[in-house]
């Protein structure tokens, strides 16, 4: 039996803090210890099934947690190593293929959370006029010494631009971070032009893959289904352009787009949405995630990745060798060339 079954304890009619989608506090608790065996209390929210951290971490913790642990809890390492540099840049380059239909009409692009930059570089291999925002020091330190690209860094609400100043937005894998993404997404509406797309992928709270025992993370204070990141962008006063889920069904990614005028406010709720993810979750018990086909596949995968990172550890050396050589071996020539016929 799964430790989400045997930890959960029915229904909390009041958290600690409301909902950052929906303000309600009716909610049930899901989970009471992260990936590590750390206590980590785990909520889903009843009115519209986002699942979040309650209490929530205050802003103090969370800077000393990524002050202190982020990085080697979570990525093994204070500074970006080579293998996962590479790593990175195909990760990236699989983004842009994915994208690229959202992405090609934008000039001026803002990466938040953008590491230790490859998608900015990527970008700028493109003709975008890209940069990025990183709150890790050694991370945007080092995307601007060894890459030369502008990543500061910075957190999202301490970043000032003026309004309209970007005509695309990507956040991947940072909404989940934060303590209110609603809010969040609200400012970065803002800074986009009209009609400019901002492009969210998060970590899908349904994914039929990954150990359940490793659901939750210290780290990712909400966790998103479907409807709940849709909703969370409507919320921002952002209209939904397009949605996809990754083939294994782990990761979930929505363009979302400014319209003439923006209306933020809070969600009434999803209903049937927290029943929804309910089942999902109970659906995936340790037994059922070990005799799962997609589960070997995925270490096989795994195995296939880390034979091919380190072929080319070997044959390339120091990142701006790796990034280039990603780009070799992508399309991103043919991306950029059309680029160059959409804007003539
Ligand atoms: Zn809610």
């Amino acid at each position: 039996m799964s430790h989400f079954l045997t930890c959960e304890s029915g229904i909390r009619p009041a958290a600690h803090h409301p909902c950052s989608l929906c303000d309600s506090r009716a909610a049930k608790l899901i989970a009471t210890k992260d990936r590590d065996g750390r206590p980590l209390p785990t909520v889903l929210c009843l009115n519209c099934g986002l699942v979040r951290t309650d209490p929530m971490p205050s802003a103090a913790e969370l800077a000393d947690y990524y002050a202190h642990r982020y990085r080697r809890s979570y990525k093994g390492a204070w500074q970006p190593e080579p293998k996962r540099v590479y790593r990175a840049a195909r990760v990236a380059a699989d983004r842009w293929r994915r994208l690229k239909p959202h992405l090609l009409a934008s000039r001026r692009v803002l990466d938040v959370g953008a590491s230790s930059g490859e998608f900015v570089y990527l970008l700028q291999t493109c003709g975008k006029q890209a940069e990025g925002i990183e709150p890790n020091e050694n991370y945007a330190r080092w995307a601007r010494d060894q890459l030369g690209l502008p990543v500061r860094t910075l957190d999202w609400h301490r970043a000032v631009f003026p309004e309209r100043n970007f005509e695309a937005i990507t956040l991947f894998h940072v909404l989940e971070h934060l303590a209110n993404p609603r809010e969040a997404l609200t400012r970065l509406a803002g800074w986009l032009d009209h009609d400019g797309v901002l492009v969210v992928e998060v970590p899908n709270v349904e994914s039929p893959v990954g150990s359940p025992k490793r659901r939750f993370h210290y780290a990712h204070l909400h966790n998103f289904n479907p409807a709940s990141l849709r909703e969370t962008g409507r919320c921002a006063g952002l209209t939904v352009r397009h949605e996809e889920i990754s083939p294994d069904g782990g990761n979930l990614t929505v363009v979302f787009a400014r319209p003439a005028v923006i209306q933020p406010g809070v969600s009434p709720g999803l209903p049937g949405n927290a029943e929804r993810v309910l089942q999902a979750l109970q659906a995936r018990g340790n037994l059922s995630y070990a005799l799962a086909g997609s589960t070997w596949r995925r270490l096989a995968a795994k195995l296939a990745r880390s034979y091919g990172e380190r072929r080319a550890l070997r044959r390339w050396h120091g990142p701006r060798a790796f990034l280039e050589a990603v780009v070799i071996e992508s399309d991103f020539q043919l991306g950029a060339a059309k680029l160059r016929d959409s804007t003539t």
